[in-house]
């Protein structure tokens, strides 16, 4: 596998068919590209296209389903561009914007593009939209892909659309696209033998831990890919792996090197995955689906399978959402057993006996559209205002259930986003505005009309900041108690806590030294803190929009600006 140079991209299997994509580009205003995970997908097909002119009459959009990826890749070709990242090319994410007038290949996350088409519905800057992970079947994605094919209708002549996928079932895409080309990109992977377990761990991180000491003991040098469900367990795997390598006897094995891989991760420690090992060192990267099939590392030769996923389910018949830790699906075995075989022959242990991959796993993970609850998405098409689109008719890849859309459409009901005939309704378009999950935009509208605003700012910032407060692996017990200490304890809950520790580090003048000295990531603190003030500013400037349309009306949705 030929490695990247410094001085230029390296050549991957999409490189090497650039001519054959960039004809059919030419001939087609959609086509699907499936080629294996590290073909190049992500980070040459927006180059190719840069390079052959397709962004002298606007920029190249690749979504991403995962905020990491989105961030990680832009990164990738930045450098391979030598460019800083913000200029030629950037990044936009929820509540971070790395882009410039400059900027012709813009990674984004599927939700920001939506936004965007929210105010732009023709998306009109971009001459390129490449939806990238389509096999990831986010629900995003999968809206995506329904205005997509209203789109290319709107500009026949000058949009261009790529539709790519490690996994995905290439012919009912283009059966979706009116019978588009589906180019397969062929690429190199070698076998990967299977080993199983005789039964079901009942502790996969203790199964894990004890395959990946053998491995590191008896198995000749290479990578090991340690599959595990989330954060808190990355986190209990790489501290007790760090301590059994060490109880090893010395000069017993090579040395290791043991590195966490997950989305909250500060972007620093995220690329440490992506140099190489040091000489006679085997790294252990121990890493959450997003290097199934978002994040390649090379050099994984040995993969640790638990078997397990965390997923985020709807429950709707209570309304609320929960994070469980679920079974994959063969398709995802089949991912993840894949990473090992990339430069050469691997092999990958999955703690689960092969009759539960036969007959319990699922065939392929069931898109979200179809386990998540749609306020948000059906909400968000009303807000488009589009003549032409039903919601319970939009055309979707796999329509969600008719008891679904139902439950969204009363969801919204409840919270007055729309009235009895299903209309979008003033408070529902305020709702649209705001980038945060429809309830908590009610809040906030709510919130401004009992006049705490502000506090509600906080725990909104807070929630949706999507990030870890708490310091991680860290023995602080003082700091623990000091933190414990800001939140008076009077079972208010989390949301309230939250906001006293916020309240208490404005009393600080948002001292960093502080949140260190209460046990809180400085990191976290400010991002929320940011993520805040661009939530305010929204609020502000819907506001004023609000108040030059409300003039001398009794706005119950006029809202006050806070400051
Ligand atoms: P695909 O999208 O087809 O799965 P990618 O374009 O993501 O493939 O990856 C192609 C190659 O680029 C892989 O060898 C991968 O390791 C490398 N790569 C991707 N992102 C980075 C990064 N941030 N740093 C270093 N190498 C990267
Ligand atoms: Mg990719």
């Amino acid at each position: 596998m030929p490695s990247p140079s410094p001085s230029g991209p390296p050549v991957l299997p999409i490189s090497e068919h650039e001519d054959e994509i960039v004809a059919a580009v030419e001939a087609n205003p959609v086509i699907v590209v499936i080629g294996e995970t590290g073909s190049g997908k992500s980070t040459q097909l927006s180059q190719i296209l840069h390079r052959r002119g397709y962004t002298r009459r606007g920029a190249i959009a690749v979504t991403q389903p995962r905020r990491v990826a989105a961030v990680s890749v832009s990164r990738r070709v930045a450098q391979e561009l030598g460019v800083s990242i913000g200029e030629e090319v950037g990044y936009a994410i929820r509540f971070e914007d790395r882009t410039s007038e400059k900027t012709k290949i813009k990674y984004l996350t599927d939700g920001v593009l939506l936004r965007e088409s929210l105010s732009n519905p023709e998306l009109k800057q971009y001459s390129v939209i490449i939806l990238d992970e389509a096999h990831e079947r986010s629900l995003n994605t999968d809206i995506l892909l329904g205005l997509m094919k209203r789109l290319i209708k709107h500009r026949a002549s000058d949009l261009k659309v790529l539709i790519t996928s490690a996994t995905l079932d290439g012919l009912k895409v283009s059966n979706f696209f009116s019978g588009c080309p589906v180019l397969n990109i062929p690429g190199t992977i070698f076998p990967v033998e299977k080993f199983y377990s005789t039964d079901r761990p009942t502790n996969y991180i203790e199964s894990s831990l004890r395959t990946a000491i053998d491995i590191h003991v008896k198995e000749a040098p290479g990578d090991v890919l340690i599959f595990m469900t989330g954060k808190d367990d990355i986190d209990k795997m790489v501290s007790k792996l760090e301590e059994r390598i060490q109880n090893l006897e010395e000069g017993s094995c090579m040395d290791a090197l043991v590195l966490p891989l997950h989305g909250s991760l500060p972007p620093e420690q995220q690329v440490r995955v992506f140099s190489p090992a040091p000489p006679n060192c085997r790294r252990f990267i121990v890493a959450t689906n997003v290097a199934e099939t978002s994040l390649t590392v090379d050099g994984v030769v040995f993969v640790v399978d638990c078997g397990y996923v965390k997923q985020r389910q709807y429950n709707p018949s209570t309304g609320m959402y929960s994070l469980d830790v679920v079974e994959i699906s063969r398709v995802q075995a089949d991912q993840r057993a894949g990473r090992a075989g990339r430069t050469r022959p691997g092999k990958c242990y999955r703690l689960y006996p092969s009759s539960i991959y036969q007959k319990e796993f699922l065939e392929a993970t069931i898109p979200e559209i179809q386990r998540t609850s749609l306020a948000g998405s059906v909400l968000y098409l009303k807000s488009l205002n589009l003549p032409d689109i039903d919601i319970l008719k939009f055309d979707f890849l796999d329509p969600p259930s008719r008891e679904s859309l139902e439950d969204a459409l009363r969801q919204l009901y409840l919270i007055d986003a729309i009235d009895e005939s299903g209309q979008i309704t003033d408070v529902g378009r305020l709702m649209a505005e705001l980038p945060l999950d429809p309830s908590l935009s009610r809040t906030l509208i709510e919130a401004n009309e009992l006049g705490c605003l502000s506090q509600a700012l906080t725990v909104a910032a807070v929630l949706s900041a999507e990030i870890t407060l708490r310091q991680t692996r860290n023995k602080d017990m003082e700091g623990k108690r000091k933190r414990q200490e800001l939140s008076d304890g009077s079972g208010w809950g989390d949301h309230v806590q939250l906001l006293q520790i916020f309240e208490s580090w404005d009393q600080a003048d948002y001292d960093p030294r502080w949140c260190s000295e209460h046990d809180l990531q400085v990191r976290g603190m400010k991002f929320s803190k940011d993520v805040r003030n661009q939530l305010s500013q929204i609020i502000q400037k819907i506001a004023k929009v609000q108040q030059i349309c409300k003039q001398g009306e009794d706005g119950r949705v006029t809202l006050t600006t806070e400051n």
